[in-house]
């Protein structure tokens, strides 16, 4: 019953190998190390490859008896997907077919796939709960709905079954402050304005202070890591208990603003934010805010880490002990 973690050296996936150890599930983790970071794993096994390798990941699979995949090697940057869309196709997509196919291949049929709430668009009604219609504004996006679209048409077709779990804002850290996030080049929010408070950034950008929300600035649903990595978790056993496959938002239901998050932050620090206004970053839909009732009724998930403020606590704890500070 050894699983495999694609990815698993990045920010989420670190949290989710960590979090499957404590239980002694044993795992592999598969990455090819251009996001991820091997420290991040704490001494579990890695074998160092490209999702798109399919011989490296077969004889991956062979050598650990590999029977269910979580993949979350993936392009993640909103942004960077709308200038440089052709990455985003062949990584996100091409790479990931691959991958499939491989799985098909090596007769492993359980997949937990690492989606977003950026396939939803912008939302025709709050918050937003999975039969929403999809309509996304950005590259990252799409090319996690195409994947969907894949998903849904191999296990009708084949010997094959996945749940799609569709994260909100990923964020915070271990709260015992030995992993955490720490992209190359970092673009989310909480991360830039920890490193604004500590002087390594000049001042946070807030992209857009003309949305139509409250104070003018984007709102979105934060969710611990930590609590993403119980969900994966619980949605591989429904998956193994059930047979069925399924998608899932997973988020907190409640919405914080850009300048909500700098307010939490600067009760959570004691410190300042320096912020410089700047314009909207193509690609940002003003409201993002998801039900997750589906993922409480269905999985049993029970968020642990919901509030902003320890969300920040733990992101903040991080950041300031052990983040290398490369920036
Ligand atoms: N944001 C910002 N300044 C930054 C980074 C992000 O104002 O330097 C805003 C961004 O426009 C969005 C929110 O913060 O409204 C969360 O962005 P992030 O990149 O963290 O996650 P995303 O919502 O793109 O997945």
């Amino acid at each position: 019953m050894t699983l495999a973690i694609l990815g698993g050296a990045g920010y989420i996936g670190s949290h989710v190998v960590q979090y499957l150890r404590a239980l002694n599930v044993p795992l592999v983790v598969y990455d090819n190390l251009s996001q991820g970071h091997a420290e991040s794993l704490l001494g579990a096994d890695l074998v160092v490859g490209d999702i798109g390798d399919a011989e490296r990941l077969s004889s991956c699979i062979r050598q650990y008896g590999v029977t269910g995949v979580m993949n979350f090697a993936g392009l993640i940057a909103v942004g960077e997907s709308v200038k440089e869309p052709a990455l985003y196709y062949a990584n996100n997509v091409s790479r990931t077919l691959t991958l499939l196919d491989t799985l098909l291949s090596e007769g492993v049929r359980d997949f937990v796939f690492s989606s977003t709430c950026a396939i939803y668009g912008m939302p025709q009604f709050l918050p937003l709960t999975e039969d929403h219609p999809t309509n996304p504004i950005n590259p990252y996006g799409r090319t996690k709905l195409a994947i969907e679209f894949v998903l849904e048409d191999y296990a009708r077709a084949y010997d094959f079954r996945y749940m799609s779990l569709r994260y909100f804002n990923a964020s915070g850290a271990d709260p015992a402050g030995q992993i955490g996030e720490c992209h190359q080049p970092e673009t989310h929010l909480i991360p830039l304005l920890l490193e604004a408070v500590q002087g390594h950034r000049p001042a946070l950008s807030v992209f857009g202070n003309d949305y139509d929300t409250p104070d003018g600035t984007c709102v979105r649903d934060y969710i611990h890591v930590l609590d993403l990595a119980q969900a994966h978790w619980l949605a591989l056993q429904f998956l193994r208990e059930t047979g069925r496959s399924e998608a899932f938002n997973l988020g907190n239901g409640q919405g914080h603003s850009v300048r909500e998050v700098i307010q939490a932050a600067e009760r959570v620090t004691g410190l300042p934010v320096p912020v410089s206004e700047q314009p909207r970053r193509e690609g940002d839909p003003p409201v993002l805010i998801g039900s997750s009732r589906k993922a409480f009724d269905l999985l049993g998930w029970q968020p642990q880490y919901a509030e902003i403020d320890t969300i920040l606590e733990t992101a903040w704890n991080w950041q300031q002990r052990w983040k290398p500070q490369a920036v």
